[in-house]
């Protein structure tokens, strides 16, 4: 048995995803309201309760929204930075419990190895992590404005990644925000777009990297099709076949995905 998983939904409005393996489930990342979030695991046959732990990247609503509640209300501990914790007012709010992590410093989960890392984003600590038990490898990386090379480093070898694809650069600048926005978006600690999220994806994916689950699309600046397609050049100009490509959505969960 390797590593499953179904995003639960992924965007500005809200990012969820659920991922089992080595005998643990976590929730990564609670971008929606506890009862949203409770809907949501429920419709996918998951159960609240039976959660290892609630994963938080960083402090932006879209992905700590509901982990407060959810937390308490299912008895469920939060891993997160001792920053994301203050940033994010968990320890105020409350929670059921935290674990600390750090970027850089792996955990396990039964039998599943955990390593956060660190990412470039407008955020007191961003984390991305890869997720390893029994000869599987999952990458996850969203919420970036630059593929830093220590993020390529972390993500390479993965059987599957997990990546923002957040903006096309040309519908961000013809689009409707105001010159700030479109400059945080835009900027190297923003979030990354369909161009640079594939040459990213086309430098780490090995032999072994059988797909892809593209994250955070934007519903202003981007489409699906923009966004695949823009994949799917970037790995035919290295004359490569690109793996399996899909595009999560926010209003609802993706397909089961195995790593
Ligand atoms: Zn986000
Ligand atoms: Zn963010």
């Amino acid at each position: 048995m390797g590593i499953r998983l179904i995003v639960l939904g992924s965007g500005s409005a809200g990012n969820a995803t659920l991922i089992e393996g080595g005998g643990a489930r976590v929730l990564l990342d609670a971008g929606f309201s506890s009862r949203e979030l409770t809907a949501r695991l429920q419709a996918v046959g998951a159960e609240p309760h039976r959660l290892d732990a609630v994963l938080v990247t960083h402090e932006h609503a879209d992905h700590v929204r509901g982990a407060s509640l959810f937390s308490r209300t299912w008895r469920v501990p939060v891993y997160c930075t001792a920053k994301t914790l203050r940033a994010a007012s968990l320890d105020r709010q409350g929670i059921h419990r935290h674990e600390p992590l750090e970027a850089g410093t792996p955990f396990t989960l039964g039998d599943l190895a955990i390593t956060p890392f660190a990412v470039p984003h407008d955020a007191v600590d961003t984390v991305g992590f890869t997720f390893e038990t029994d000869g599987s490898r999952l990458g996850y990386a969203t919420d970036l404005g630059h593929p830093a090379e220590a993020v390529r480093e972390c993500l390479r070898h993965c059987d599957l990644l997990m990546l923002e694809s957040n903006h096309d650069v040309d519908m961000v600048r013809d689009g409707p925000y105001p010159e700030v926005v479109k400059e945080r978006v835009l900027g190297r600690h923003g979030h990354l777009d369909n161009e640079a999220a594939a040459g990213l994806a086309c430098e780490t994916a090995g032999h072994r990297t059988r797909g892809v689950v593209l994250l955070h699309l934007s519903r202003t600046n981007n489409r699906p099709d923009v966004a695949l397609e823009a994949w799917r050049r970037r790995f035919a100009r290295d004359g490569r076949r690109a793996p399996e490509l899909h595009a999560a959505a926010q209003e609802r969960p993706s397909a089961w995905f195995d790593a």
